[in-house]
């Protein structure tokens, strides 16, 4: 190994030192713990899962990681949150905390509050010159102070290093402002001269690990005491899906790294072949695209890797060779690709090979099915996959059933029967839908009751057909509360039938504090239809349920003890003390925007129009893809499924075009408007007179130091000014023509273009609310005149003003809807309509205000005491149990 001729080692620290000297042969940084580049972890995360999360972290010490690298960088994650919360718990569990750990992020936010709860020692990943000298020097100097050794990649204001020469330019330029400017220990430097992959078929890739390599041997020659670290999986990129040349090129690049003087990595320690046990033609395979040694080193690899393949890993055939495979494996094809155009031939050929065409069913599709639920029950199979899956076999039993009945025999077992309903007064059944295609996948048998379903007739339905299982989803909050009603109801009608809760506005803690304590059977909080099927299978095994139960039940017990002793520890403010402590923003030469018109207009518009304002990232979510768009697309987990994912979309999007599917609507208005009595929101009329009245809540959560106790009215004048401000409202629709479509789909078995066909919707209603909020904001308001921002700082929104939503955190009560329906006349105007929960129907539908005001922005109000629903009730001249009803799920909700 190169010697580095330094004196002075890299010392880290968990509870336990560790020393980097030359006789340390290689340092190994554990992966797993990034939400980037797990799913498993990336999920746990989300569902705030962090038992189950650190033993990932210590998975990977036991498995022999010195350092862990811990990542939290996802949309939709709280990066700072997970990030101190995870490294805390971390704290507390010594045979992890041996261990210095690696903070892993790209936001300076997330490293800084990791730094200040990191026990140790640890290492932060990582800084460069990508914006320039001065932030460099600014992020060096932190950690200096917090004395952490740091990672620095070949990054500049030019962007990444990708020749030998720029590596050693941009790393010798970073060493000498650390060492010479900040004063940066030389051997608290790690360099990372950044893996790229190899064998992609682009000549300028060729040379990425050997231009790596020597790169390595130069900052170790002439960058004293410096390291050199890497994330060695990046190498191997183009073999997704083929461990086998995946491993062997980690063992191998990381054999001549070390060479090199490569002194850490990130890796898998768990999944590292030995360097001398890889087959050596493998090996020279490997080898020869590493270190550039033959024009057609990839060609020949890439050949090779084609032999060497199977470890039961779902490779894509290229060709129709698979049609030649007898007859079980061609089904069992089928299925797992998602491939409908031969199933009938198959099936019937099946059919003639048996006594009966149910044991088509039992034997050839059940066994293709199990083989699809365990790649998606271990990772390596995703939803829109198994969606696809469903379709194959719908079609295959559809195929079947007169056959079946013509020999008049009974349906196939199945391993149960689950009723499903979207609750009473609620619309949205995508998540719903989901499970109810993963849990047929299972061989469950589903009786699906749609939306909007009364408890009568769901209590009713699960009595006649003896369901195994009852499972409700709702995505709006008074959802929550008829959860809570039909529990009830289930408990005096003595049905003891396991309940499943779902949907977006549902959660672990109101699953335990509002709706388990009803209810003498079980209930369980499931959010992921992958999970439906374990959960399912647990409540139906008669040998496990009681144990399962028992886990969940004392699960459930601590959430709630958790969520009263919270409560109990928080203070607040009554809403009197509350409202002193508004938010008073500065009025005094304030000139609020005169809007071109006010009242109420209609307004139309084109899918073609929409489309460059869609958000995407939120419909790969729907579809339990998560990352970011564009970044997911190269995703190396689910890059390629949503690459497909969205190839499907797109041409689907063709269609609705073309075919005009969509009957897009919408309404808005802008109104003369003052705040009166701190909380209300007071609009005028053409000839100046008071019209109608917009509620806001306060927060009331006792806050430190100057923080005010903020309401939606802080942000619109008070009448005591004076000056006359403005208010706006809007309701837009896409969702007229969508459940046509959706139910032909479902007519031909086709629940995968029936659920792509709501997301998409879904997303052009989001979508157009985007684009009228900016065509507000540039012209029929016109207080941005001049604003010029590209969708990426849409969504981000980057803009003035905000537009809240009613049902959301900073405005949690839904009976603002109905105002907003009245003074924009929307069911005459636009035809959406509100169900008796305040649902929008269609529920392709978005509705929200609009604030102007610069300082505006959006917060959560928390809990609401009991003083405010009083005060509240008085307001709406409604009773307290009314506004209980209303304002209550919400404050479970949080
Ligand atoms: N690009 C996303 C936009 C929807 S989410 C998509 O396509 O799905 C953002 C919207 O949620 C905001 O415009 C606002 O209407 C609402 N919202 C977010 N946070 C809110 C809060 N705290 N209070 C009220 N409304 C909120």
């Amino acid at each position: 190994m190169t010697t580095n001729n330094c004196e002075r080692h890299l010392k880290l620290s968990g509870l336990e030192p560790l020393v980097v000297t030359p006789e340390t042969n290689f340092v190994n940084i554990g992966e797993r713990t990034n939400v980037t580049g797990s799913r498993k972890f990336l999920r746990l995360i989300r569902e705030e899962k962090f038992e189950e999360a650190l033993e990932v972290a210590r998975a990977q010490v036991e498995g022999g990681a010195q350092i862990i690298d811990v990542n939290m960088d996802e949309g939709m994650i709280d990066g700072v949150e997970a990030m101190t919360t995870f490294l805390k718990l971390i704290a507390s569990e010594p045979d992890i905390a041996r261990v210095p750990e690696m903070i892993d992020s790209s936001k300076w936010e997330i490293i800084e509050a990791g730094l200040q709860v990191v026990q140790g020692k640890s290492v932060v990943n990582s800084i460069s010159l990508k914006e320039g000298e001065e932030a460099f020097k600014l992020y060096a100097r932190k950690i200096k102070r917090y004395g952490a050794a740091v990672i620095v990649m070949a990054f500049d204001e030019n962007g990444q290093a990708d020749t030998y020469e720029r590596r050693i330019e941009i790393c010798e330029r970073s060493y000498r402002i650390l060492v010479d400017e900040v004063h940066f220990p030389p051997e608290d430097i790690i360099f990372d001269p950044n893996i790229f992959p190899v064998a992609t078929g682009m000549e300028e890739h060729r040379r990425n690990a050997l231009d790596f390599f020597l790169a390595t041997k130069w900052i170790r020659n002439n960058l004293p005491c410096a390291h050199v670290s890497g994330g060695v999986s990046n190498v191997s990129f183009s073999f997704r899906g083929n461990d086998t040349v995946r491993e062997a090129m980690h063992s191998a690049f990381l054999y001549h790294g070390i060479k090199h003087g490569m002194t850490m990595g990130i890796v898998n320690p768990q999944l590292l072949e030995v360097y001398d046990e890889i087959p050596k033609d493998l090996l020279e395979h490997v080898e020869d695209v590493l270190l550039d040694r033959r024009d057609d080193a990839t060609e020949r690899l890439l050949d090779f890797a084609e032999k060497v393949k199977g470890n039961g890993k779902v490779m894509a055939r290229s060709n129709q060779e698979w049609r030649n495979d007898d007859l079980q494996e061609r089904i069992t094809h089928s299925l797992v690709k998602g491939i409908d155009e031969f199933i009938e031939t198959d099936v019937e050929e099946a059919r003639n090979q048996v006594d009966r065409p149910i044991e088509v069913i039992e034997q050839h599709l059940m066994n293709g099915m199990n083989v699809v639920g365990d790649l998606f029950g271990s990772g390596k199979m995703f939803l829109p996959q198994v969606v696809k899956s469903a379709r194959v076999m719908k079609k295959a039993v559809a195929y079947l059933l007169p056959f079946i009945e013509a020999q008049k025999e009974d349906n196939a077992r199945s391993a149960g029967k689950v009723l499903l309903a979207t609750v009473k007064g609620d619309v949205h059944d995508i998540g719903k839908n989901i499970v109810s295609v993963v849990l047929a996948c299972n061989n469950y048998e589903i009786v699906d009751l749609g939306v909007m379903v009364p408890p009568e007739k769901i209590i009713a339905r699960a009595v006649e057909e003896q369901a195994d299982i009852i499972g409700l989803s709702g995505l709006i909050t008074p959802s929550l509360d008829e959860m809570v009603y039909l529990a009830k109801e289930l408990e005096k009608k003595a049905v003891h039938t396991p309940l499943l809760i779902g949907g977006a506005t549902t959660s672990r803690a109101h699953t335990a504090v509002k709706i388990a304590p009803e209810y003498s059977g079980a209930v369980v909080h499931v959010n992921d239809a992958s999970r439906a099927v374990t959960v399912a299978g647990n409540l139906l095994h008669k040998g496990k349920k009681a144990s399962y139960m028992e886990g969940v039940k004392s699960e459930y017990e601590k959430l709630r003890e958790g969520y009263l002793s919270r409560s109990k520890s928080k203070s607040y403010l009554t809403i009197e003390e509350a409202r002193k402590n508004k938010l008073q923003l500065d009025w005094k030469g304030y000139q609020p925007v005169a809007p071109g018109f006010t009242g109420v207009k209609e307004v139309t518009v084109t899918v073609e129009e929409l489309e460059p304002y869609i958000d995407w990232t939120p419909f790969f979510k729907t579809w339990d893809l998560h990352g970011k768009y564009p970044g997911i697309l190269k995703d190396e987990v689910v890059g390629d499924q949503a690459k497909e994912l969205l190839k499907d979309a797109s041409e689907m999007m063709e269609q609705i075009k073309k075919e005009q599917w969509f009957d897009l609507r919408g309404v808005f208005g802008i109104f003369p408007a003052n705040t009166v009595n701190d909380d209300d929101i007071q609009l005028y009329d053409e000839n100046g007179q008071p019209g109608l009245q917009f509620l806001t809540l306060r927060q009331q959560l006792k806050k430190s130091g100057k923080v005010p106790n903020l309401a939606l009215a802080d942000f619109i004048m008070p009448e005591t000014t004076g000056t006359r401000d403005y208010v706006g409202a809007f309701c837009v629709t896409s969702g007229f023509g969508v459940d046509e479509k959706a139910k032909a789909f479902e007519a031909a078995h086709d629940d995968y273009n029936s659920i792509m066909v709501k997301a998409l919707a879904d997303r052009l209603a989001e979508a157009f609310a985007e684009y009228l909020h900016e065509q507000v904001r540039k012209h029929h308001w016109g207080y941005s005149r001049d604003e010029a921002l590209d969708n990426q700082q849409l969504i981000r929104e980057a803009y003035q003003g905000i537009r809240p939503a009613p049902g959301y955190p900073a405005c949690p009560d839904h009976l603002e809807k109905a105002t907003l329906w009245k003074l924009l006349e929307v069911e005459e105007r636009i035809g959406v309509t509100l169900t008796e929960s305040l649902a929008m129907w269609p529920a392709a539908s978005v509705s929200g205000y609009y604030f102007a005001n610069p300082g505006s922005k959006y917060f959560g109000l928390g809990k609401i005491l009991d003083d405010q629903v009083k005060d509240y009730a008085k307001r709406r001249n409604i009773s307290t149990e009314q506004a209980e009803k209303w304002l209550n799920p919400n404050i479970a909700a949080r």
